[in-house]
């Protein structure tokens, strides 16, 4: 029997970041190998971590709630989630509402650019459905990652929305801890939340959220928010998403979510006041995107010294939803090696396969990654390569990204050619911590170059000891260039599809 005076709390984690541009749905095997948890293993599971999750079920200890955890799906970003896929995390979710009896109060922790093959926008699908279900009084408060394509459904649905504040994102506990505060204040009746959303004009703004770097857009439209919670005591959170671009959807883009007591014009004028501050910085990246081979030539050029030059290339990101298999960057890694380069990875099982077969220190003739779309990245690469050692792929993220989470390569190898250590993987992987090259017996520190397949998460644990990061661009599918892409679904006019006065005059914005 439920505690009288208790209040009962569900907790949920679906989490997808989806390049609609990627070719292959990501099937339910894709989510399998990170894990999916219910009930009671969720506790179990993301206790140890720093994951939005840990940061409710911390609060709800505090707090003295009894919570019901039906599902939780960590983040694995790829193509657009499977229906299949999205079927059964909805299924769980939607039974846990209706099986958890009288709840008090929802906190879901969505990632806001999902996409699922038949449905563009799943994250505000479900939480419409929970609404639905535990009708307008019941508070519901929903984290999101900035890279969020925000619905006006979800927000509809939403009492609060709240964000991480950093990219690379390490404040995911931090945001569960807030989403609870804000949730708890909720159901004390201290505030009535009021999301009040605006949506801009552009593909991608606020720097893609980026917080790196002392300064920059995001650092300034943060302390913007800061201020607009310090000065008005009935702002209850500004949320900002940067949003993600590679995803061909009507809402793509950033958007700013001001939660307000109670519904207000002021709330909406903040919100667009952020969204006209994304406008005028839309051209402002901090982290400048070259070619492949210039990226190589900054390499040689920079001064001796300890510590790795760190080369990424945001073109073949998994954690963008790359495919991993892309071959520009490791043909030029290949083709004028720095010593001791490393390569951190290219996804290619049948490779992994025909290495195990040869065992260690077997010499093997390969045609090498570049398998699933030769055309965005580069194609196979023919060779011979030396089998160094297996592995099974398992790591456990250190930090400061997502510590504590499990990561899985699947069955891997470590091959070198012309003196350069390759990494080949089952599954591609986003390269965010220095576990990855450890598992490998690759001491980071002491490399020579790294190139690996990243958008910007990998500053978080690699630029402490990198002599230089560079970034560059494979012209793979998660490339930075949008007007190479092919857009069906996205609002028009938009920047950059269309021109900025064409865009500026349809949203009003005074030159
Ligand atoms: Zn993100």
């Amino acid at each position: 029997m439920p505690e009288a005076g208790v209040p009962h709390v569900l907790l949920a984690s679906i989490l997808h970041e989806a390049n609609s541009f990627a070719r292959t749905p990501a099937p339910l095997a894709h989510f399998q190998r990170q894990g999916i948890f219910r009930n009671a293993e969720v506790a179990e599971r993301f206790g140890r971590t720093r994951t939005e999750m840990a940061g409710f079920l911390e609060a709800a200890a505090e707090a003295g709630w009894r919570v019901t955890t039906p599902i939780a799906v960590p983040c694995a970003p790829a193509g657009p989630m499977s229906s299949a896929a999205f079927a059964i995390f909805r299924a769980a979710l939607l039974d846990g509402v209706r099986g958890a009896g009288p709840l008090d109060g929802v906190l879901l922790s969505l990632h806001g650019a999902n996409v699922v093959e038949d449905e563009p926008d799943p994250d505000g699908a479900v939480a419409s459905e929970v609404r639905a279900l535990i009708g307008p009084d019941v508070p519901m408060v929903i984290t999101l990652d900035p890279h969020s394509n925000v619905s006006d459904r979800l927000a509809a649905a939403a009492d609060c929305l709240t964000a991480y504040r950093t990219h690379p994102h390490t404040d995911h506990k931090e945001t569960g801890l807030r989403a609870a505060a804000i949730l708890r204040r909720a159901m004390a009746g201290e505030v009535r939340p009021v999301v009040h959303l605006a949506r801009g004009h552009q593909m991608r703004g606020f720097d893609s959220c980026r917080t790196s770097l002392p300064e920059g857009p995001m650092r300034r439209a943060l302390a913007i928010a800061r201020e607009m919670e310090r000065s008005d005591p009935g702002v209850v959170e500004v949320s900002i998403q940067s949003g993600f671009v590679l995803s061909d959807v009507w809402r793509v883009g950033p958007t700013v979510a001001v939660t307000g007591d109670g519904r207000d014009g002021r709330f909406q004028a903040m919100a667009e006041r952020l969204m006209r501050f994304a406008w005028d910085e839309r051209e402002n990246d901090t982290v400048p995107m070259i070619a492949v081979a210039d990226a190589m030539r900054q390499a040689h050029a920079v001064p001796a010294g300890p510590g790795p030059i760190v080369i990424s290339d945001f073109g073949d990101a998994p954690g963008g939803g790359g495919y991993g298999d892309a071959t520009a960057l490791l043909r030029a890694v290949l083709d004028d090696p720095l010593p001791a380069s490393v390569f951190l990875s290219i996804a290619d099982p049948a490779a992994v396969r025909a290495a195990m077969a040869a065992g260690e220190q077997a010499i093997v003739r390969l045609s090498l990654g570049g398998h699933t779309a030769p055309q965005h990245g580069g194609g196979p690469i023919e060779a011979e390569f030396k089998v160094l050692r297996f592995s099974d792929g398992r790591f456990t993220h250190e930090g400061p990204y997502t510590p504590g989470m499990i990561g899985n390569f699947g069955p891997s190898v470590l091959l070198s050619c012309r003196g350069v250590r390759i990494v080949v993987t089952t599954f591609q992987r986003n390269i965010v911590d220095l576990q990855q090259p450890r598992i490998f017996g690759i001491e980071p520190e002491s490399c020579g170059l790294i190139a690996i397949k990243c958008m910007d998460a990998f500053r978080a644990a690699f630029a402490p000891i990198a002599r230089a990061v560079i970034a560059c661009e494979s012209g793979g599918v998660s490339s930075r260039v949008q007007t190479t892409l092919t857009w069906q679904h996205a609002r028009r006019p938009i920047w950059p599809l269309d021109a900025a006065d064409v865009v500026a005059k349809a949203a009003g914005y005074a030159p």
